[in-house]
């Protein structure tokens, strides 16, 4: 069974202003789909030829890993966007945030710095750790915080092609956009 582009839980011009529906479509559907063309064409013959995608983040290398978590990645940042949805953490991971981070404002702070400081093309994660507490991790171009055997719970994607098309080299504005169209009823659940 082939791995499959997921849906987009919204239009592709619902988060303008913030992500233009240009970049969506060169995002979603030119990026991610391309990531999901090439895992599809270098899986067979291989052990992960019906592996789910979590293991092939967590245990593949080379061209199969960084396409596989690629499409991992893409689906997940995707998914935590939303046109309307809470703006700020709920429930037990609102808890979290403050008691790791003082504040949402002290964590959104951090966060957006580990984004803007991350060299050349890579992920920002916000994590959770086997004893519940948050973490702020860079990793660098396909990496996934799951083969550290850490929790993902948001991500923002610093490659180029996430933002050159709306803010060209200006990725700290492309990190204030970022914060207006979080979903945080859907990344809380993640805790
Ligand atoms: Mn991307």
């Amino acid at each position: 069974m082939p791995f499959e582009l997921p849906k987009l839980p919204y239009a592709a011009d619902a988060l303008q202003p913030f992500i233009s529906k240009q970049t969506i479509d060169f995002h979603y559907g030119k990026h991610h789909q391309a990531y999901v063309n090439n895992l599809n064409n270098l899986v067979p013959g291989t052990p992960f030829e019906n592996a789910a995608l979590e293991k092939i983040v967590r245990e593949s290398d080379g061209g199969i890993f960084n396409n596989g978590a690629q499409v991992w990645n893409h689906t997940f940042y995707f998914e935590s966007f939303s046109p309307s949805g809470p703006r700020e953490p709920i429930g037990e991971l609102a808890v979290a945030i403050e008691s790791t981070f003082g504040s949402f404002a002290a964590f959104k702070e951090q966060f957006t710095k580990s984004a803007v400081t991350l060299f050349g093309s890579g992920w920002a994660w916000l994590v959770k750790k086997s004893d519940g507490s948050l973490e702020i991790v860079q990793e660098p171009n396909a990496g996934n915080p799951l083969r550290k055997g850490l929790i993902p719970i948001l991500t923002c994607d610093v490659w180029e092609h996430a933002y050159y098309l709306d803010y060209q080299n200006k990725r700290p504005d492309y990190l204030q956009a970022f914060w207006n169209i979080l979903d945080w009823g859907a990344i809380s659940k993640r805790y």
